[in-house]
């Protein structure tokens, strides 16, 4: 069989993702200005969207960059150099929270775990004890290079009880699972456009507490575009202080009011019912998921014995459009990721099964084809 690239593309990546038509339709109009009525009144509408999809009460900040911008200004903002960072590495994208950190000559305490293993919370609380000066703790609330989802709440318990202030990289977590700002103590969350948030990449979005402020307000400024104290100037009149990028601010309310529409709790119990049912296909496949607490917003998966990673991922791309992210650092080659987040649905679970199944059997694994399909519907049936 030829493997030409198919027609219709089905994007299943955990970012970016598929973007609604109407979000996609509201960037094709002509660009309008920034400093007018009309612009003002969307980003308080955009603002006040994010704070419930957030689920806070905290001062949302919109920033024009990718997630890493965001993870870079609240690491700027809240640490000085020389200050004292605890770090829960588990994964690429909390190891970019080191990095971050070393880059502005934080000190940074590491507490690693194997890729995709959960975090102690005793033991975080030790390191708290033994580094009573740490500024700040810096987590993921979805490793998406591994696909675990971290308990937050639990570690906002014991962070709660030290003066750290509690960060939290939510890029692709936030609107693909439960994630309750205020209520878990998180002073700092990051959230990135391309992920749950349906959006195309390009915005970056900052929920910042209280005591966070206090924080941000007691240290020299060490950034310029990214000083929050200016961001949160301009929100008091509902306005950014550069030109953000205002046909994707135009598209946020779009993909916003869509979720809203939706629903919250719903969003989150979605994507629930669609990562067991994904599990439950990986499961019948015999495959082995990379999490030890999967998250609901997507599924990682290692591949069988023999199989040639990058070709099985080429053939579900070429023969069916179909779009899956391959591994990172050391998981590059091993494992393959599915995205249950944004607009993906119960027939994307299904035809994605569908065509792990028909391409495992291609590549001369033995397969029974349908017993995946049959155990993913299940989930999907006994759920509805
Ligand atoms: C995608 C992602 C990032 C990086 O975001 P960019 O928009 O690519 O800068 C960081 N952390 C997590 C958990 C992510 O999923």
């Amino acid at each position: 069989m030829t493997l030409e690239p198919a027609a219709k593309p089905r994007l299943l990546t955990p970012g970016p993702t598929e973007v609604p038509e109407a979000s996609l339709l509201a960037m094709a109009r002509q660009v309008t200005h920034h400093r007018t009525p009309e612009f003002r009144s969307l980003l308080a509408e955009v603002t006040a969207g994010l704070k419930q999809v957030f689920a806070t009460n905290n001062d949302v900040l919109i920033l024009t960059s990718s997630g890493t911008g965001a993870m870079e200004a609240a690491v700027v903002n809240l640490v000085p150099r020389g200050g004292k960072a605890l770090v829960l590495e588990s994964g690429k994208f909390a190891e970019r929270w080191r990095k971050i950190c070393e880059a502005f000559g934080i000190q940074v305490v590491r507490y690693e775990v194997p890729w995709g293993e959960a975090f102690e919370t005793a033991r975080i609380a030790a390191l708290l004890a033994e580094h009573p000066d740490t500024v700040a703790v810096f987590g993921t609330l979805l490793e998406t290079s591994t696909g675990m989802g971290h308990d937050i709440e639990a570690i906002g318990r014991v962070v709660g009880q030290t003066p750290a202030l509690l960060v939290v990289d939510g890029i692709s977590g936030v609107g693909a699972m439960e994630c309750r700002t205020d209520a878990w103590g998180i002073d700092a969350l990051v959230v990135g456009s391309q992920k749950a948030l349906m959006t195309p990449p390009g915005l970056a979005f900052l929920a910042v507490s209280p005591a966070a402020w206090r924080q941000i307000e007691s240290i020299p400024p060490q950034a310029f575009y990214f000083n929050l104290l200016a961001y949160r100037r301009a929100l008091q009149n509902s306005d950014t202080p550069y030109t953000p990028a205002i046909p994707l601010v135009k598209a946020l309310a779009e993909s916003l009011r869509t979720i809203r529409a939706t629903g919250l709790e719903t969003t989150w119990a979605r994507s629930k019912t669609l990562a067991r049912a994904t599990r439950a296909g990986i499961e019948a496949l015999g495959l082995r998921l990379v999490a030890a607490r999967p998250a609901d917003g997507m599924t990682a998966v290692y591949f069988p014995e023999g199989i040639d990673g990058k070709a099985f991922l080429d053939r579900l791309l070429g023969r069916f459009g179909l779009k899956l992210a391959g591994g990172q650092g050391p998981l590059t080659g091993r494992i393959f990721r599915i995205a249950h987040m944004g607009l993906v649905d119960e027939l994307d679970v299904l035809s994605t099964i569908a065509a792990l199944e028909l391409v495992l059997v291609e590549m001369g694994q033995n397969v029974k084809l349908g017993t995946a399909v049959t155990a993913a519907s299940q989930v999907l049936a006994e759920a509805h």
